[in-house]
């Protein structure tokens, strides 16, 4: 199994990361993709994954991190992209018009997304994608500003409507802990009729924990529950569900077995 999407650089799981990425694995998750939201978390992710094998990184700025920072820090971020093989992605990145809406933050929020798509072109990347409350300005920026590798929303919380055009740009969705909510209906749907070959796995650790530690400390020792959830929904054979998204990862980041 892959975590597709965790935060061991967080600092809820940075300093237990040893026993933390000790547990994954022994709970069959070998791949995991720690991702970058600011400068410090992207030069800590790297660090982790230089250290670790099975952990690779996304660097990148989230857009609820870009208060008071110039678009020139980016540099920064594109230097640490090319000091490690272990970087195969540029992330997360994105929209977020939860806590400051679209009239007050959208402007902003969207040049440095496209500044990032930019980059991740120009090293050849594809893109992690951070999406809340803006699927529609996401829409509008995926489908005019191209990403060459393409890219995953992770934790997707748009429509199965939606879900089916993003499918048709060439993006993949990824599914975590909130997939084990039982009032999830529209996650619970979109990971149903996600096409098999765009479906990754994720944890979001440290939040967003599955049932049953639901409110607790994610970790990505918990992807299996988020599997088996999956599985269930799709009534596929778990087996199948974990061989099916792994190639799907490989496939997306170029990361050889
Ligand atoms: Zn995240």
């Amino acid at each position: 199994m892959i975590d597709s999407h965790t935060h061991l650089n967080d600092e809820a799981l940075y300093d237990s990361r040893e026993e933390v990425i000790k547990r994954a694995k022994e709970a069959g998750v070998h791949t995991m993709l720690c991702v970058g939201y600011d400068l410090e978390s992207s030069r800590k992710a790297v660090e982790i994954a230089n250290t670790h094998e099975g952990v690779f990184v996304a660097v990148g700025y989230q857009p609820e991190n870009i208060e008071g920072v110039d678009l020139e820090i980016l540099k920064e971020i594109e230097k640490l992209a090319a000091s490690s093989p272990k970087v195969i992605a540029i992330g997360e990145i994105g929209l977020d018009y939860h806590w400051r809406k679209k009239e007050e933050a959208g402007d902003r929020q969207k040049a440095f997304l496209i500044a990032q798509i930019e980059m991740a072109n120009r090293l050849n990347l594809p893109i992690s994608i951070h999406c809340r409350d803006a699927i529609g300005d996401m829409y509008e920026v995926l489908s005019t500003h191209t990403v060459e590798r393409r890219g995953v929303l992770h934790c997707y919380s748009g429509s199965p409507e939606m879900l089916e055009r993003f499918a048709k740009l060439g993006f993949y969705f990824g599914f975590g802990g909130v997939t084990t909510f039982k009032n999830a209906k529209t996650t619970k749907e979109c990971a149903t009729i996600c096409p098999i070959d765009r479906l990754l796995l994720e944890t979001d650790a440290p939040y967003l924990a599955p049932v049953p530690f639901r409110g607790q400390t994610n970790e990505p020792a918990y992807v299996p529950y988020v599997l088996k959830t999956i599985a269930e929904l799709r009534g596929m054979d778990e087996k199948e569900l974990e061989r099916q998204t792994d190639e799907n990862f490989r496939r997306l980041f170029h990361v050889e077995p």
